[in-house]
């Protein structure tokens, strides 16, 4: 199958393509434009590939876009190109309007010109995937209820009210254009080659760095962690075996308080790392609690089932076992994350200590 996967240079991107293209038969067009999030290093083990080829392509710029589409002929588009930062959206909107929701537009208008050009059993082939967080159904503080597909949307950030708006424009294309779409709605991912201002590495480099380990308010907001290579598995099948027009949660089944996130990673460290630095002896000795995020969700949580149910999904790791994978991959490769810090990135964007 050839399939045209957008945002592919970045965390869950790269996990995709290099998940998709273990399968020879299968050829990836990645579409990225490359912002600070999109780094092709995470792409070094695949990039000679012959069945990989990388276009730098910002969404945003329709025609360019239109005829990348029309030239690789895909019969799959994966879309994750997006801005996905919630601080970076409430500092600066802007970038996640241009891209979450008119560079979802000029998507979803190539692809629509695309289908009519060609012949009929491609068409029937043919399914656009978008894929879209959990974060749109707003906060579940308060109750044990579980997100599920039926769950009105609720956005409380910048980002999530964009991707809200990128989903909607989705299953309106669908309707309208019959453009064969399924949307996937996921948990916060972890695990290799993930930028270090989100929750998990950062609290892992900051630690290795004998800097402080920033927590937002109590540590008490609840998300579900899923492991990215398992994310990658579920998007493959979801394209390949889901029912078009209909959206499937993705969850890691594992619900933690950014707290015990925190302490987990520092207790890993404290048997893997011999040497700390600054004479501490224990790494949960640079937590630091710092003022909260305005208008931070309290709880997260995914109900898998149906995906479970009617796909047979479900992901290989639990959360410690996916945690312990995740430090030992940051404790090796080194060089990766050394390239980005010493970009323009430096370990000091999120929950900065005041
Ligand atoms: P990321 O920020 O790591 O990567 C985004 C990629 O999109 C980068 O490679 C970037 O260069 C590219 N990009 C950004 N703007 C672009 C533009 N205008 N044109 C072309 N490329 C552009 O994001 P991620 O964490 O890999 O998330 C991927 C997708 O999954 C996003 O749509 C996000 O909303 C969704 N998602 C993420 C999570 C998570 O926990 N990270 C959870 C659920 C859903």
């Amino acid at each position: 199958m050839r399939y045209l996967i957008t945002g592919g240079a970045g965390f869950i991107g790269s996990a995709l393509v290099r998940h998709i293209t273990k399968n020879l038969n299968n050829e990836v067009l990645n579409v990225d434009s490359l912002t600070y999030a999109g780094n092709l290093d995470s792409l070094a083990s695949i990039e000679n590939q012959p069945n990989y080829s990388f276009n730098k392509i910002n969404i945003c710029n329709f025609d360019v876009l239109r005829d990348a589409i029309h030239s690789f002929k895909p019969n799959y588009i994966m879309h994750l190109a997006a801005e996905s930062h919630v601080d970076r959206s409430i500092d600066s909107p802007e970038s996640f309007i241009q891209t979450n929701l008119i560079g979802t537009y000029n998507l979803l208008e190539a692809t629509r010109f695309y289908l009519d050009s060609i012949p009929k059993d491609q068409q029937e082939i043919f399914r656009f995937h978008h894929i879209s967080t959990d974060e749109v159904y707003g906060d579940l503080f308060g109750t044990t209820a579980l997100f599920t597909e039926e769950t009105p949307y609720s956005p409380s950030s910048p980002y999530s009210a964009s991707k809200a708006g990128s989903d909607h424009l989705v299953r309106a294309w669908g309707r309208t254009f019959k453009i064969p779409f399924i949307v996937t709605n996921c948990s916060n991912n972890y695990g290799p080659f993930h930028f270090p201002e989100k929750l998990i590495p950062h609290p892992i480099l900051n630690a290795l760095h004998g800097k402080q380990i920033p927590v937002y308010g109590k540590g008490d907001q609840i998300r579900d962690w899923l492991y990215v290579e398992d994310h990658a598995k579920a998007l493959d099948l979801v394209i390949q075996n889901g029912q078009v027009g209909e959206t499937y949660n993705i969850g890691g089944y594992n619900e933690k308080k950014n707290i015990e996130v925190v302490e987990k990673i520092c207790i890993i460290l404290d048997e893997l790392v011999a040497i700390k630095p600054k004479n501490i002896k224990s790494y949960k000795e640079l937590i630091s609690f710092v003022s909260d995020r305005p208008g931070h969700d309290k709880r997260y949580a995914i109900d898998s089932s149906k995906i479970t149910s009617e796909l047979g999904w479900m992901p290989n790791e639990t959360f410690d076992t996916g945690l312990l994978k995740t430090v030992k991959w940051y404790l090796s490769n080194s060089d990766w994350w050394e390239r980005v810090l010493n970009g323009k990135y430096r370990l000091d964007r999120i929950g900065e200590i005041k």
